[in-house]
């Protein structure tokens, strides 16, 4: 295999249905290993199987890549470059994918065959009957069968001229070894006797997938193919297909990844199992059944967030560092380093990550994410004041919008007042306590945290306890949150002593 090439990844999605977050992190270490080594990073669609195609999977492709940050460099969506088009159904019009076809056939590596869905039907019977494990079309079979290894030369041709359809099916030998690299797995020896003559062109002219990507994969230049481990079991059968065409020694690398598994580790992660969290990127709608999806840009995920969280997933730089930029992504990764077995999704820690990464950002950053939830909710709101409330509400934060959940008593005045505290704290004497600190706060000039925690102290040593528990909740409606100096200060002295007043108001007249 050629280790010298210039790096050239693709990452090579069908457009069967929504991307989710397996096929993310297959574009993400293909990305991540591109930049490493200053190669170009490609965006194919493989959409040779037009009876699975669907609407709009290609646009969402396109536009997770971009939330995402993972950009290619050349491809569908963004630029073509010079190996274009990048749609196998638009290259399948320039008749490549048969022309390597007729290469095979002329190699030795391929054969035509003529079954019927009916013959090949009684064929599985057959075999079945005879309590074969997995019947399959191969070195034994096939001579059972109507194909150009069975049929005169002469027999072929006929119905090759009289427009029979046919499919070309690989030739795969008995008995051989097939060994190839998996730069994750390390070396894979299979026998070809367990391998099934795959079929490479349909009779409607299609390629099948095997047979478009190495095609593709030749054309493109691709040094390394970076891509699941369901990929993995037909493998071999590509590789034979290069040897066939003389070109086992230039094939690129081969990288199969880990799969991502439920979060109790038994299975494949699927949508309806993420614990609550989106397996999509962005909303998708499934028009064939009609059921949607969140996303996880929807949900208030940030990309970076994600992308850190989705780089772990099978990956880890070796210095246990979690939070990575991109750009740390770029400098550590290496594919020696992904790891062969599944990988766990792990919910809670997929919103720590946001987390984190909420905790980084600057208090105007934030403010300037919150406007667009204040507005929904008809709040007008000066940018300081709201970059203030991120700063004082972020630390329990692990959304955007949870600020807003959390801090909404920072833009609107409370109409109740938590039911427990009332009952248990309210009375004439607590009252006249906080009439008094109200008239001291009134003196504390400026009206900062600081001050505002002298006078509390001064206070408590000249009149006594002071029940913050209370007086929280009277400004609030709420008894607990972050700092009570702190809310005080932000809110200012006047809305502090309208709410209190206005409390008392409240409070006593349902009292009374
Ligand atoms: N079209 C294949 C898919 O949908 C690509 C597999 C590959 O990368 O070779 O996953």
């Amino acid at each position: 295999m050629n280790t010298e090439k210039r790096v050239r990844v693709r990452f090579a999605p069908s457009p069967t249905g929504g991307l989710h977050m397996g096929g993310v992190r297959t574009a993400l270490f293909n990305y991540l290993f591109a930049k490493k080594h200053n190669g170009d990073f490609i965006l194919r669609i493989e959409d040779t199987d037009q009876n699975r195609y669907v609407k709009g999977a290609e646009d969402y492709i396109i536009e997770s890549l971009k939330w995402c940050g993972i950009e290619p460099n050349e491809g569908v969506g963004f630029g073509d470059g010079p190996y274009a088009p990048y749609r196998q159904s638009e290259r399948k019009e320039t008749g490549i994918y048969r022309k390597y076809a007729e290469k095979l056939i002329e190699a030795g590596g391929a054969y035509y065959a003529f079954d019927t869905e009916e013959e090949l039907e009684e064929m599985r019977k057959r075999l079945e009957a005879a309590k074969v494990v997995s019947p399959q079309y191969n070195h034994i079979t096939r001579m059972n069968m109507r194909n150009s290894l069975t049929l005169s030369h002469d027999e072929v041709q006929k119905l090759l001229d009289s427009g029979v359809p046919y499919v070309i099916r690989l030739k795969v030998p008995r008995n051989e070894e097939i060994r190839f690299y998996d730069i994750i797995r390390g070396w894979i020896v299979v026998n070809s006797s367990t391998i099934d003559d795959k079929v490479l062109l349909k009779s409607d002219g299609m390629p099948t997938y095997h047979l478009a990507h190495i095609v593709d994969d030749i054309e493109m230049k691709i040094s390394h193919v970076i891509r699941g481990e369901e990929w993995l079991p037909s493998a071999p059968a590509h590789v034979l297909t290069y040897r066939y065409l003389g070109l086992e020694k230039d094939m690129p690398q081969l990288a199969h990844l880990p799969l991502i598994l439920k979060p109790d580790g038994k299975g494949k992660l699927s949508k309806r199992d993420t614990s609550g969290l989106p397996m999509f990127p962005l909303n998708w709608y499934d028009e064939r059944t009609g059921e949607s999806y969140i996303g996880y840009r929807e949900s208030g995920f940030f990309p970076e967030a994600f992308i850190n969280m989705l780089a772990l997933l099978g990956w880890n730089p070796g210095n246990n560092q979690e939070i990575l930029s991109k750009e740390e992504m770029i400098q550590l990764f290496s594919l020696e380093k992904v790891h062969k077995a599944g990988a766990k999704f792990d919910p809670e820690k997929t919103k720590w990550f946001n987390q984190q990464y909420l905790r980084k950002k600057d208090k105007y950053e934030l403010a300037e994410l919150l406007m667009p939830i204040l507005k929904e909710n008809n709040i007008e709101a000066d940018k300081d004041y709201v970059a203030q409330v991120c700063e004082l509400m972020k630390e329990k934060a692990y959304f955007v919008k949870d600020i807003w959940e959390m801090g909404k008593y920072m833009f609107i005045e409370p109409s109740s007042y938590d039911e427990k505290i009332i009952q248990k704290k309210w009375t004439a004497e607590s009252q006249s306590v906080i009439v008094e600190l109200l008239n001291l706060l009134k003196e504390t000039k400026p009206f900062t945290a600081e001050n505002i925690h002298h006078t509390f102290e001064q206070f408590t040593k000249e009149k006594g306890k002071i029940d913050y528990q209370l007086l929280r909740t009277l400004v609030t409606g709420v008894s607990s949150g972050p700092s009570l100096a702190n809310i005080l200060e932000i809110l200012g002295f006047e809305k502090v002593q309208q709410r209190i007043e206005k409390a008392i108001q409240t409070l006593s007249s349902v009292k009374s």
